[in-house]
């Protein structure tokens, strides 16, 4: 089976939880989420937690990412830590979240540099890309995601586009922050529509191919209860949870919402 036909679950913990709450959700969340080989589940919890948790976690159940790196590998860079230095310790990054394009003035160019860099560390970047609510409301959807896809893979050989997540994260459907205050909730025909025009661009870089088995998933606000209908959304292959994913009911409902979803596609495959 190739990662395409997996579901991913990424819980983008964001700045919540210190080392010990860290370490309380992953036990909860070993009581409530079994072992499914159609589903991965990443944790994205703080810098901090990564190391106690890559002890803590039963890897055959979850995959680790960290929400943020710096593009050079070492140097005089105060503060910063390097896609290098989570070498071996996470299996995905995630880059560009709107939290970071926002309050830290992450251009095109920076998302850029931090994707290939995650690459050449050999880890698999989460890319994240969507439209402010001003872009949205003035009908600049498809040129900003095309700018922020196009720019983001510059340095990418087809090769490195084989792993490689693509997470839909229109900022006006998120809930946290100032961009946010809008919070409306995504329809998932739109968001077909959007996996599809992302899919066309990838395409026109890469070939049809690459496009067909790129994973791209949902970024926006998703719970337990709209979980089903962002996964079942056509061209979509998981979300990108934040708040319900340090709610241990909430995320592991999430997760079960895509054991339904594979389940479901099984017996569609298996209908003569
Ligand atoms: C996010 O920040 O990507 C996100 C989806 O957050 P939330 O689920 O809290 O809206």
């Amino acid at each position: 089976m190739n990662t395409m036909s997996k579901t991913l679950i990424v819980g983008n913990w964001k700045m919540h939880l210190n080392v010990q709450q860290s370490s309380l959700l992953v036990q909860h969340l070993h009581d409530l989420i079994k072992t499914h080989r159609n589903i991965e589940v990443v944790l994205a919890p703080s810098m901090l937690s990564l190391q106690p948790l890559s002890l803590q976690i039963d890897s055959r159940r979850f995959s680790l990412a960290a929400q943020n790196a710096y593009y050079i590998d070492e140097g005089a860079y105060t503060g910063e830590v390097s896609f290098s230095m989570l070498r071996q310790l996470v299996d995905y990054v995630i880059v560009g979240h709107s939290a970071r394009r926002l309050y830290f003035h992450e251009d095109l160019e920076m998302v850029r540099d931090k994707v290939a860099a995650c690459v050449r560390n050999e880890l698999t970047p989460i890319l994240c890309i969507g439209e402010t609510k001003r872009e949205h409301d003035a009908g600049e959807t498809k040129q900003v995601l095309g700018d922020q896809l196009t720019t983001a893979l510059a340095n990418l050989t087809s090769e490195d586009m084989e792993d490689l997540v693509v997470a839909y994260e229109p900022v006006w459907a998120i809930s946290s922050g100032e961009d946010f205050a809008s919070h409306i909730v995504d329809k998932p025909e739109d968001v077909a529509k959007i996996a599809r025009y992302l899919r066309s661009i990838i395409a026109d870089l890469y070939g049809q191919f690459i496009a067909e088995r790129i994973r791209i998933i949902y970024g926006g606000s998703s719970d337990a209860e709209n979980a089903y209908a962002f996964l079942s959304t056509p061209g979509i292959n998981g979300l990108l949870p934040g708040g319900a994913s340090i709610k241990p009911q909430e995320f592991a409902g999430m997760v079960a919402a895509a054991e339904r979803w594979q389940h479901a596609k099984l017996k569609a495959k298996a209908k003569p």
